[in-house]
């Protein structure tokens, strides 16, 4: 076994050589490099803080943040350039290592989870959406991350998970500028035409692929065509997000993906 090359500073280290080996030259940087970090993805936890922490820091999933409601706090528990388990089998745009390429931001909130009274999907406070996005918005400069590749769980594995769900205010995400919005004024245009002739279902899969979903083309509204409809839905028009292909959610497609390849 060789000795390990212990010295206190790199400098001397690189100077000096460490071992046999060829000295290493770090002068000379490639042009062709970025972050390893490509997406951000954001969940909710299902969880309260405490059992977040427990679930998130000792568990076998994990997430490079988790960001508490009420007092509003931020924990780091994974160092971005560290990999995190948070994405699980997912994919967008065909990109199916996502945990490798990812930072991910867990979110306290009680989600689909139902309270005493059955309600599902509780409001996040506003203080820590507040929260959410200064982090977001840190992390997106530092890595270049493209806007539409800050996305939920239920983008990347919508056969599976719904978080952060309806209630996650995707829109003041776009109007902070941070991701790509369906502008309103060309939904209202496109709506009309669908209104008199709703697409079939094989188009709303070849639109819901070309905005990114991993999804068979079967052709007929299957359970996962629905899911992947429900989670489009629960993003762009939380008002109803029942999976069902409809004119406005054909608009939406439509605007979203026009500069997308089907
Ligand atoms: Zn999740």
């Amino acid at each position: 076994m060789k000795p390990l090359c212990l010295v206190p500073a790199l400098a001397a280290l690189l100077a000096a050589g460490c071992g046999r080996g060829p000295r290493i030259d770090y002068v000379i940087p490639a042009k062709s490099q970025d972050s390893r970090v490509q997406f951000l993805i954001l969940h909710f936890t299902n969880e309260d803080w405490e059992s977040s922490i427990r679930i998130l820091a000792d568990g076998r999933v994990s997430s490079h943040y988790l960001v508490r409601e009420r007092p509003v706090e931020i924990a780091r528990l994974v160092a971005e350039d560290r990999r995190a388990y948070h994405a699980g089998v997912s994919s967008w745009k065909g990109d199916t290592s996502l945990n490798a390429a990812s930072v991910g931001i867990e979110i306290v909130n009680r989600g689909d989870l139902p309270d005493k009274e059955g309600n599902l999907y509780p409001d996040y406070p506003k203080e820590q959406i507040d929260a959410v996005v200064s982090l977001v918005r840190d992390i997106v400069q530092r890595h270049g991350i493209r806007g539409d590749r800050i996305l939920g769980h239920s983008d990347i594995a919508p056969l599976r998970k719904v978080d952060p769900g309806p209630r996650f205010p995707w829109k003041r995400l776009a109007e902070e500028g941070l991701i790509p919005w369906p502008d309103a004024a060309a939904v209202a245009a496109a709506r009309p035409g669908f209104e008199a002739a709703l697409p079939d279902v094989a188009w709303f899969q070849m639109k819901l692929e070309a905005h990114g979903f991993g999804i068979a083309r079967s052709g007929t509204l299957d359970a996962a065509t629905r899911r992947t409809l429900a989670a489009f839905q629960m993003k762009y028009r939380p008002a109803r997000y029942d999976g069902q292909p409809d004119a406005e959610t054909a608009a939406l497609l439509q605007v979203l993906t026009a500069k997308n390849k089907p």
